[in-house]
């Protein structure tokens, strides 16, 4: 039988029995937050218990615990901060405390003013009366408690030593009977919570990992005793296509969903996952349905939503089973098939069911909003509507993110939904939270204050860029500028001999602004095609071209992603020699052929100066005129016309740009004279109908992404 889990590695490193209190805890976190089996990143929680001396000297006993939000592979002690042990436990037998009372508590327990804040499964640890305990999210510990038989698995597998609790929120009544039931059964070392994952404890840190690993391999244990059907949902109902045509109709697929997914954010990055298991799981009889039935951990929640989109675009002619409809869709609103047409050899995309299904996702999610989410809970805003994660049979997964790190996390979150849909399947079937339990704890106040805790993004957030040149080292340095403000970069070179160095400043900019901020295209900038299908795999597509070849040539097959994204977008030029003339004769040609498509800007700059260069693309794709700054004395052509109107050229400089030239919907509002040439109000009035919710969704879908924790 196939592996239903990657099993968790002992890393315990035997000089870490030395280490106390913070120390311990700190440790002990970097080995259960790294490791995907137990926990994936930002997930989980761990604390330690001790004593020290407050600032009046007096003895004081303290519980560390790990901050909301943080990434326990990745903790320093900041993210420990140390809470009053004794004012927690006051909670314990005190009368009922509402959620916002709660948190307010917790941060009043503080043993310093400025800590970190601690997260909502706080009172937990500290009513187990053990020195260290830590809380995670393992594949197979979800996965036991994930199907119907689940339950009884446990039991015999665990008996006394584990304490099974049904899905619930985490306040202080749940830390309260928690706490009951582990003083009810003296021997027991674990609970498992279902769907959600489990606490461990222990006198020492090292027992108290030890208890997390021995969890784990015994949930296995059980789940593959309660096995009763191959894992493999069903066999293959869809035939992937061979790689190079999956290719070909990802890179026209991508940049419709992701203009799609921008519609009233400053935009997503894309995150694309092709590995075997995404693509085997997308391509089965049951998985892309089971998907439909919920979250298999909070977390998932958190990131995915309650559930991704399943959309099967597959062309004709990938279908295992004559006799099986690619999509078994029942009645599933949320689940499209595309009308794929009967020409086995056609490999073009069907974009306009990737526009259906992503618009039926919105309906869905509206309509769930509604029935689940009390007014009492609105308060803070709606989340996003559109699908953060899409489901594509034959081809894989794709997820969307407002920066490739949180695209990834969502593919992770995502990949561990997957790995427990297999099990549990195999086991007798998936059960997972219900949309109103999903939409209570989407919507629970606490849950709902996590975007406040995330960092700030920069102006170019969401944005992507396609920078092409041959010259790497101004490439580099104008992505370095970019990446800072926020954006994404992809980076073709025209020459072979440059790619090796383009990659190492890619990694050396990742490094610096964050993951995956630039990446090195495998194709030549002299391959239109493939660089503009590489950028569009790489992110799903991209909001600015940037020319700084020599030969040129990019530009068309840069339009095309602009028109599949339906989004505006923008070319800026600059060659090494070229008068401002001879550009302004590009703009024309470019221009000419944009005639009639989706909104284009074209500008140049008549310099190579990478920094100029930098500059004038902050300010063409920037929030406000971009952060222009005094170093930019580059000549601007700026004819921002709408297509089939006056052409019309301004030559100016960075200093003195007028409003006229201004393109930023955001701001066409604050200067009036802009609406006449924006060639985007069409794009705008589009999308009127988000306008109003657009901060909120932009904290959402964009940020809300963000490292779960719970
Ligand atoms: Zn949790």
């Amino acid at each position: 039988m196939d592996e239903l889990f990657v099993p968790p590695v002992d890393r315990w490193e035997p000089e870490a029995a030395l280490l106390t209190g913070r120390d311990a805890v700190l440790h002990r976190s970097h080995l259960v937050g790294a490791d995907p089996a137990l926990t994936k990143e930002g997930g989980g929680n761990f604390s330690a218990k001790g004593i020290v001396s407050d600032h009046r000297h007096r003895i004081t006993r303290v519980l560390w615990m790990s901050a909301w939000g943080c990434d326990g592979a990745a903790t320093t002690p900041a993210d420990f901060p140390a809470l009053r042990l004794d004012d927690l436990l006051e909670l314990r037998a005190s009368g009922p405390l509402s959620e916002n009372g709660m948190i307010d508590y917790l941060v009043d327990c503080g043993l310093r003013g400025e800590q970190r804040r601690p997260g909502i499964e706080t009172l937990t640890h500290a009513f187990i009366p053990y020195p260290h305990v830590d809380h995670c999210h393992p594949d197979a510990v979800i996965a036991l408690t994930s199907f119907p038989g689940g339950r009884q698995a446990a039991d015999a597998e665990f008996g006394d030593e584990a304490i099974w609790f049904d899905y619930r929120q985490f306040d202080v009544g749940v830390a309260r009977e928690l706490a009951d039931r582990i003083a009810a059964k003296p021997g027991c070392r674990f609970v498992l919570l279902a769907n959600h994952g489990l606490f461990t404890w222990a006198d020492s840190s090292e027992e108290c990992y030890r208890n997390s690993l021995e969890a784990v391999e015994r949930a296995t244990r059980a789940v593959r005793k309660a096995v009763r059907r191959p894992p493999d949902l069903g066999g293959q109902s869809v035939n992937p296509p061979a790689p190079e045509v999956a290719t070909d109709l990802l890179g026209e697929l991508l940049p419709a969903m992701r203009g799609a997914l921008s519609a009233g954010t400053p935009g997503v990055v894309l995150h694309l996952d092709r590995s075997d298991e995404a693509v085997r799981f997308a391509s089965s009889a049951r998985g892309p349905r089971c998907t439909q039935d919920g979250p298999s951990c909070p977390d998932h929640l958190v990131t995915v939503g309650y559930r991704p989109l399943v959309l099967d675009v597959t062309p004709a002619g990938t279908v295992a089973d004559p006799n099986h409809t690619p999509t078994d869709t029942g009645t599933d609103p949320n689940h499209t098939s595309a009308d794929t047409g009967t020409d086995p050899n056609r490999t073009s995309a069907d974009t306009g069911a990737v526009l259906d299904g992503i618009e039926r996702h919105r309906r869905w999610y509206n309509d769930y909003y509604e029935r689940h989410v009390p007014l009492t809970a609105r308060g803070l805003g709606r989340r996003g509507d559109a699908p953060r994660a899409i489901v594509l049979p034959g081809l894989g997964a794709v997820t969307a993110g407002p920066d490739a790190a949180k695209a990834r996390l969502c593919a992770d979150h995502l990949a561990q939904t997957m790995t427990v849909i297999r099990a549990a399947d195999a086991a007798g079937g998936y059960v997972s939270l219900t949309e109103a339990q999903g939409a209570a704890d989407e919507y629970w106040p606490l849950m709902r204050l996590k975007p406040q805790l995330r960092p700030p993004e920069g102006p170019l957030a969401g944005k992507v860029f396609l920078v092409a040149a041959s010259d790497d080292a101004c490439a580099a340095t104008v992505a370095d500028r970019l990446a800072a403000s926020g954006a994404h970069v992809a980076l073709a070179t025209e020459s072979p001999r440059q790619q090796a160095g383009m990659a190492a400043s890619a990694a050396e900019i990742c490094a610096r602004h964050g993951e995956r901020r630039a990446v090195a295209l495998p194709s030549l900038a002299s391959d239109p095609e493939a660089a503009a299908r590489d950028a569009v795999l790489a992110y799903g597509g991209f909001d600015v071209f940037i020319d700084l070849t020599r030969s040129g040539g990019l530009a068309p097959a840069a339009l095309a992603v602009f028109d599949r994204q339906r989004r505006r977008g923008s070319v800026l030029l600059s060659r090494d020699g070229r008068s401002a003339g001879e550009l302004e004769l590009e703009i024309g040609r470019l221009e000419a052929d944009a005639e009639g498509r989706f909104g284009l800007t074209v500008n140049a700059v008549a310099t190579a100066d990478p920094v100029a260069v930098a500059e004038a693309a902050l300010f063409l794709a920037g929030p406000v005129f971009g952060p222009v700054s005094d170093t930019w004395d580059g000549t601007v052509l700026s004819p921002r016309q709408a297509p089939g109107t006056a052409h019309h050229t301004v030559q100016t400089t960075a200093h003195d740009i007028p409003y006229e030239s201004a393109h930023d919907t955001v701001h066409a509002t604050t200067h009036d004279t802009v609406h006449e040439s924006a060639h985007e109000t069409a794009q705008e009035s589009a999308h009127d109908t988000v306008h109003e919710s657009a901060q909120d969704v932009h904290d959402d879908t964009i940020h809300d992404n963000a490292r779960g924790s719970r």
